[in-house]
Protein backbone atom coordinates (compact mmCIF):
# COMPACT_ATOMS: atom_id res chain seq x y z
CA UNK A 1 0.00 0.00 0.00
CA UNK A 2 1.48 3.13 -1.23
CA UNK A 3 2.13 6.56 1.41
CA UNK A 4 -0.64 8.44 1.62
CA UNK A 5 -3.33 5.68 -0.13
CA UNK A 6 -5.99 5.24 2.24
CA UNK A 7 -7.11 1.88 3.18
CA UNK A 8 -9.27 0.57 0.61
CA UNK A 9 -9.54 3.47 -0.86
CA UNK A 10 -10.96 3.48 -4.62
CA UNK A 11 -13.51 0.32 -4.23
CA UNK A 12 -16.38 -1.08 -3.61
CA UNK A 13 -16.94 -3.08 -0.66
CA UNK A 14 -20.02 -5.78 -0.74
CA UNK A 15 -21.11 -6.74 2.58
CA UNK A 16 -23.91 -8.61 3.73
CA UNK A 17 -25.36 -9.07 7.66
CA UNK A 18 -25.78 -12.03 8.46
CA UNK A 19 -28.30 -11.70 11.68
CA UNK A 20 -30.73 -10.09 9.01
CA UNK A 21 -29.78 -10.79 5.69
CA UNK A 22 -29.64 -7.26 4.71
CA UNK A 23 -26.86 -6.59 2.10
CA UNK A 24 -25.44 -3.27 1.53
CA UNK A 25 -21.66 -1.73 -0.26
CA UNK A 26 -19.03 0.70 1.15
CA UNK A 27 -17.66 2.81 -1.40
CA UNK A 28 -14.81 5.14 -0.59
CA UNK A 29 -13.16 7.39 -3.06
CA UNK A 30 -9.44 9.00 -2.65
CA UNK A 31 -7.17 9.56 -5.44
CA UNK A 32 -10.02 8.70 -7.98
CA UNK A 33 -12.38 11.57 -6.95
CA UNK A 34 -9.32 13.75 -6.14
CA UNK A 35 -8.17 13.45 -9.95
CA UNK A 36 -11.78 14.11 -11.16
CA UNK A 37 -12.23 16.68 -9.44
CA UNK A 38 -8.91 17.96 -9.80
CA UNK A 39 -9.17 18.61 -13.47
CA UNK A 40 -11.40 20.97 -13.20
CA UNK A 41 -12.19 24.47 -11.33
CA UNK A 42 -15.62 24.16 -9.51
CA UNK A 43 -16.40 26.50 -6.94
CA UNK A 44 -16.73 24.58 -3.76
CA UNK A 45 -20.33 23.67 -3.45
CA UNK A 46 -20.18 22.00 -6.96
CA UNK A 47 -17.14 20.09 -6.53
CA UNK A 48 -18.80 18.58 -3.30
CA UNK A 49 -22.12 17.71 -5.13
CA UNK A 50 -19.28 16.23 -7.53
CA UNK A 51 -17.78 14.36 -4.95
CA UNK A 52 -21.20 12.26 -3.53
CA UNK A 53 -22.20 12.13 -6.77
CA UNK A 54 -19.04 9.79 -8.04
CA UNK A 55 -19.41 7.52 -4.56
CA UNK A 56 -23.55 6.98 -5.05
CA UNK A 57 -22.85 6.50 -8.51
CA UNK A 58 -20.28 3.55 -7.65
CA UNK A 59 -22.77 2.46 -4.81
CA UNK A 60 -25.53 2.59 -7.20
CA UNK A 61 -23.92 1.01 -10.35
CA UNK A 62 -22.50 -2.00 -7.84
CA UNK A 63 -26.44 -2.90 -7.23
CA UNK A 64 -27.32 -3.60 -10.33
CA UNK A 65 -26.50 -6.24 -13.12
CA UNK A 66 -25.09 -4.97 -16.15
CA UNK A 67 -22.61 -5.02 -18.73
CA UNK A 68 -22.39 -1.23 -20.05
CA UNK A 69 -22.55 2.11 -18.59
CA UNK A 70 -24.44 3.52 -15.86
CA UNK A 71 -25.22 7.42 -15.76
CA UNK A 72 -26.42 9.09 -12.82
CA UNK A 73 -27.56 13.04 -13.57
CA UNK A 74 -28.73 15.75 -12.14
CA UNK A 75 -30.25 18.94 -13.89
CA UNK A 76 -32.09 21.99 -12.75
CA UNK A 77 -32.82 25.73 -13.51
CA UNK A 78 -30.23 26.98 -11.05
CA UNK A 79 -26.83 28.03 -11.00
CA UNK A 80 -25.38 24.60 -11.49
CA UNK A 81 -27.56 23.55 -14.72
CA UNK A 82 -26.38 19.82 -14.78
CA UNK A 83 -23.69 17.27 -13.45
CA UNK A 84 -23.18 14.13 -14.86
CA UNK A 85 -20.80 11.41 -13.59
CA UNK A 86 -21.08 7.34 -14.61
CA UNK A 87 -19.21 4.23 -14.22
CA UNK A 88 -18.49 1.11 -16.62
CA UNK A 89 -18.99 -2.18 -15.54
CA UNK A 90 -15.16 -2.42 -15.50
CA UNK A 91 -15.14 0.39 -12.69
CA UNK A 92 -14.02 3.37 -14.94
CA UNK A 93 -15.17 6.57 -13.33
CA UNK A 94 -15.90 9.94 -14.37
CA UNK A 95 -17.77 13.04 -14.16
CA UNK A 96 -18.35 16.43 -14.71
CA UNK A 97 -20.24 19.72 -14.04
CA UNK A 98 -22.11 21.97 -16.37
CA UNK A 99 -22.54 25.92 -14.91
CA UNK A 100 -25.26 28.28 -16.08
CA UNK A 101 -23.48 31.21 -16.72
CA UNK A 102 -24.16 34.22 -15.44
CA UNK A 103 -25.92 32.46 -12.22
CA UNK A 104 -23.72 33.00 -9.11
CA UNK A 105 -22.89 30.05 -7.18
CA UNK A 106 -24.42 29.70 -3.32
CA UNK A 107 -22.05 30.32 -0.96
CA UNK A 108 -18.08 28.77 -0.44
CA UNK A 109 -18.96 25.57 1.24
CA UNK A 110 -22.10 23.29 1.03
CA UNK A 111 -25.10 24.71 -0.86
CA UNK A 112 -28.59 23.11 -0.39
CA UNK A 113 -29.87 21.51 -3.83
CA UNK A 114 -32.54 23.89 -4.59
CA UNK A 115 -30.15 26.94 -4.31
CA UNK A 116 -27.35 24.78 -5.94
CA UNK A 117 -29.35 23.14 -8.64
CA UNK A 118 -32.77 24.61 -8.65
CA UNK A 119 -36.19 22.54 -9.94
CA UNK A 120 -35.18 19.75 -11.82
CA UNK A 121 -34.24 15.86 -12.21
CA UNK A 122 -32.50 12.82 -11.60
CA UNK A 123 -31.86 10.25 -13.39
CA UNK A 124 -30.57 6.94 -13.54
CA UNK A 125 -29.59 5.45 -16.99
CA UNK A 126 -28.17 1.85 -18.01
CA UNK A 127 -27.00 1.53 -21.35
CA UNK A 128 -25.92 -1.76 -22.40
CA UNK A 129 -25.16 -0.93 -26.00
CA UNK A 130 -27.60 -0.46 -29.05
CA UNK A 131 -29.38 -3.92 -28.87
CA UNK A 132 -30.21 -4.00 -25.37
CA UNK A 133 -32.76 -2.50 -22.94
CA UNK A 134 -32.04 1.04 -20.89
CA UNK A 135 -33.52 1.07 -17.60
CA UNK A 136 -34.17 4.34 -16.71
CA UNK A 137 -35.36 6.30 -13.56
CA UNK A 138 -36.24 9.97 -13.22
CA UNK A 139 -37.36 11.84 -9.74
CA UNK A 140 -37.78 15.23 -9.30
CA UNK A 141 -35.15 17.06 -7.20
CA UNK A 142 -36.87 16.94 -3.90
CA UNK A 143 -34.70 17.55 -0.71
CA UNK A 144 -31.99 19.41 0.40
CA UNK A 145 -29.00 17.16 -0.34
CA UNK A 146 -28.36 14.43 -2.78
CA UNK A 147 -28.82 11.80 -0.12
CA UNK A 148 -32.46 13.18 0.04
CA UNK A 149 -33.05 13.50 -3.16
CA UNK A 150 -31.59 9.59 -3.84
CA UNK A 151 -34.19 8.72 -0.68
CA UNK A 152 -37.13 9.99 -2.22
CA UNK A 153 -35.84 7.88 -5.75
CA UNK A 154 -36.17 4.91 -3.00
CA UNK A 155 -39.15 5.47 -1.90
CA UNK A 156 -40.84 5.15 -5.94
CA UNK A 157 -38.65 2.61 -7.14
CA UNK A 158 -39.79 -0.98 -7.57
CA UNK A 159 -35.69 -1.32 -8.23
CA UNK A 160 -34.20 -0.64 -4.74
CA UNK A 161 -35.52 -0.77 -0.95
CA UNK A 162 -32.71 1.08 0.56
CA UNK A 163 -31.14 3.91 2.35
CA UNK A 164 -27.83 5.43 1.65
CA UNK A 165 -25.01 7.92 3.66
CA UNK A 166 -22.83 9.84 1.19
CA UNK A 167 -20.74 11.98 2.01
CA UNK A 168 -17.54 14.43 -0.05
CA UNK A 169 -15.34 16.57 1.81
CA UNK A 170 -12.24 17.76 1.21
CA UNK A 171 -8.89 16.89 3.97
CA UNK A 172 -6.56 19.11 5.76
CA UNK A 173 -4.32 18.59 2.92
CA UNK A 174 -6.98 20.03 0.18
CA UNK A 175 -7.34 16.14 -1.39
CA UNK A 176 -11.38 15.55 -2.34
CA UNK A 177 -12.41 12.31 -0.54
CA UNK A 178 -15.65 10.63 -0.73
CA UNK A 179 -17.68 8.04 -0.05
CA UNK A 180 -21.25 6.04 0.10
CA UNK A 181 -22.55 3.76 2.88
CA UNK A 182 -25.66 1.75 0.62
CA UNK A 183 -27.77 -0.41 3.10
CA UNK A 184 -30.34 -2.85 1.42
CA UNK A 185 -33.11 -5.23 1.92
CA UNK A 186 -34.75 -7.82 -0.43
CA UNK A 187 -38.22 -7.68 0.30
CA UNK A 188 -39.23 -10.83 -1.86
CA UNK A 189 -36.82 -12.67 0.11
CA UNK A 190 -37.91 -11.85 3.70
CA UNK A 191 -39.76 -14.37 5.81
CA UNK A 192 -43.50 -13.10 5.67
CA UNK A 193 -43.57 -15.16 9.65
CA UNK A 194 -40.68 -13.21 10.85
CA UNK A 195 -42.02 -9.69 9.22
CA UNK A 196 -42.45 -7.84 12.95
CA UNK A 197 -38.41 -9.15 13.70
CA UNK A 198 -36.97 -8.28 10.19
CA UNK A 199 -38.92 -4.02 10.75
CA UNK A 200 -37.07 -4.29 14.14
CA UNK A 201 -33.75 -5.62 12.61
CA UNK A 202 -33.90 -2.92 9.63
CA UNK A 203 -34.80 -0.39 12.12
CA UNK A 204 -31.48 -0.88 14.19
CA UNK A 205 -29.44 -1.54 11.13
CA UNK A 206 -30.47 2.36 9.95
CA UNK A 207 -29.79 3.36 13.49
CA UNK A 208 -26.16 1.98 13.33
CA UNK A 209 -26.04 3.75 9.93
CA UNK A 210 -26.71 6.61 11.35
CA UNK A 211 -24.12 6.61 13.02
CA UNK A 212 -21.82 6.74 10.90
CA UNK A 213 -20.16 10.16 11.04
CA UNK A 214 -19.14 12.29 7.98
CA UNK A 215 -15.55 12.35 8.84
CA UNK A 216 -16.00 8.55 9.37
CA UNK A 217 -17.29 8.17 5.91
CA UNK A 218 -14.50 9.52 3.73
CA UNK A 219 -11.50 9.08 6.70
CA UNK A 220 -8.17 7.83 5.04
CA UNK A 221 -7.41 5.79 8.49
CA UNK A 222 -9.95 3.85 9.14
CA UNK A 223 -10.44 0.97 6.80
CA UNK A 224 -13.61 -0.36 5.38
CA UNK A 225 -13.30 -3.43 6.95
CA UNK A 226 -13.12 -1.12 10.21
CA UNK A 227 -16.06 0.76 9.57
CA UNK A 228 -18.22 -1.85 9.02
CA UNK A 229 -17.14 -3.67 11.65
CA UNK A 230 -17.80 -0.98 14.23
CA UNK A 231 -21.27 -0.45 12.40
CA UNK A 232 -22.63 -3.72 12.25
CA UNK A 233 -20.72 -6.25 14.21
CA UNK A 234 -23.25 -6.99 16.18
CA UNK A 235 -25.45 -8.08 12.87
CA UNK A 236 -23.01 -10.54 11.87
CA UNK A 237 -21.10 -8.15 8.93
CA UNK A 238 -19.21 -10.52 6.54
CA UNK A 239 -17.28 -8.75 3.85
CA UNK A 240 -17.10 -10.32 -0.01
CA UNK A 241 -14.10 -9.71 -2.56
CA UNK A 242 -14.22 -5.45 -3.23
CA UNK A 243 -14.11 -4.53 -6.71
CA UNK A 244 -11.84 -1.34 -7.69
CA UNK A 245 -12.63 1.82 -9.44
CA UNK A 246 -10.44 4.26 -11.24
CA UNK A 247 -10.67 7.76 -13.07
CA UNK A 248 -10.47 6.80 -16.36
CA UNK A 249 -12.16 8.86 -19.25
CA UNK A 250 -13.68 7.15 -22.50
CA UNK A 251 -12.72 9.97 -25.00
CA UNK A 252 -10.77 8.74 -27.52
CA UNK A 253 -8.88 10.57 -30.64
CA UNK A 254 -11.08 8.35 -33.03
CA UNK A 255 -14.41 9.50 -31.17
CA UNK A 256 -13.15 13.41 -31.52
CA UNK A 257 -11.99 12.52 -35.52
CA UNK A 258 -15.50 11.18 -36.26
CA UNK A 259 -17.25 14.19 -35.23
CA UNK A 260 -14.96 16.39 -37.09
CA UNK A 261 -15.82 14.29 -39.91
CA UNK A 262 -19.64 14.56 -39.20
CA UNK A 263 -19.54 18.42 -39.26
CA UNK A 264 -20.60 20.74 -42.10
CA UNK A 265 -17.76 23.09 -43.94
CA UNK A 266 -19.21 26.06 -42.50
CA UNK A 267 -19.36 24.66 -38.75
CA UNK A 268 -15.49 23.59 -39.02
CA UNK A 269 -14.48 27.31 -40.23
CA UNK A 270 -16.83 28.68 -37.12
CA UNK A 271 -14.45 26.30 -34.89
CA UNK A 272 -11.36 27.03 -36.31
CA UNK A 273 -9.32 29.49 -34.52
CA UNK A 274 -5.54 30.71 -36.18
CA UNK A 275 -5.87 28.12 -38.34
CA UNK A 276 -6.47 25.38 -35.53
CA UNK A 277 -9.40 23.48 -33.95
CA UNK A 278 -9.52 22.89 -30.34
CA UNK A 279 -11.85 20.06 -28.97
CA UNK A 280 -12.04 19.97 -25.26
CA UNK A 281 -13.67 16.49 -23.55
CA UNK A 282 -15.83 17.66 -21.06
CA UNK A 283 -15.45 14.87 -18.90
CA UNK A 284 -11.71 15.08 -18.79
CA UNK A 285 -10.57 18.14 -19.56
CA UNK A 286 -8.25 17.21 -22.25
CA UNK A 287 -7.55 19.09 -25.38
CA UNK A 288 -7.05 17.67 -28.46
CA UNK A 289 -5.95 20.22 -31.64
CA UNK A 290 -5.89 19.84 -35.12
CA UNK A 291 -4.67 21.70 -37.58
CA UNK A 292 -6.01 22.45 -40.75
CA UNK A 293 -3.80 19.91 -42.90
CA UNK A 294 -4.91 17.49 -39.86
CA UNK A 295 -8.98 17.99 -40.81
CA UNK A 296 -8.68 18.02 -44.29
CA UNK A 297 -7.17 14.74 -44.23
CA UNK A 298 -9.18 13.66 -41.80
CA UNK A 299 -12.31 14.52 -44.35
CA UNK A 300 -11.26 13.49 -47.34
CA UNK A 301 -10.14 10.07 -45.97
ZN1 LIG B 1 -12.28 12.75 -21.75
Amino acid sequence: MGMGIGMGDDAVQPFKLDGSGFHGRLVRLGPAADRIIGRHDYAPPVAGLLAESLALTGALAAALKFDGVFTLQLSGDGPLKFLVTDVTSDGNLRGYAGLREGAPMPGTGRAPIPRLVGKGYLAFTVDQGVHTERYQGIVDLIGGTLQDCVHHYFRQSDQFSAVVKLHGGRTRDGQWRAGALMLQRSPETEDPNRQDATEEAWREALIMLGSCTDDELIARDVSAHALLYRLFHEDGVRVFEPRSLQFSCRCTDRKVERVLMALRDDELEEMMVDGKIVVTCEFCNESRVFDREQVTGLRSS
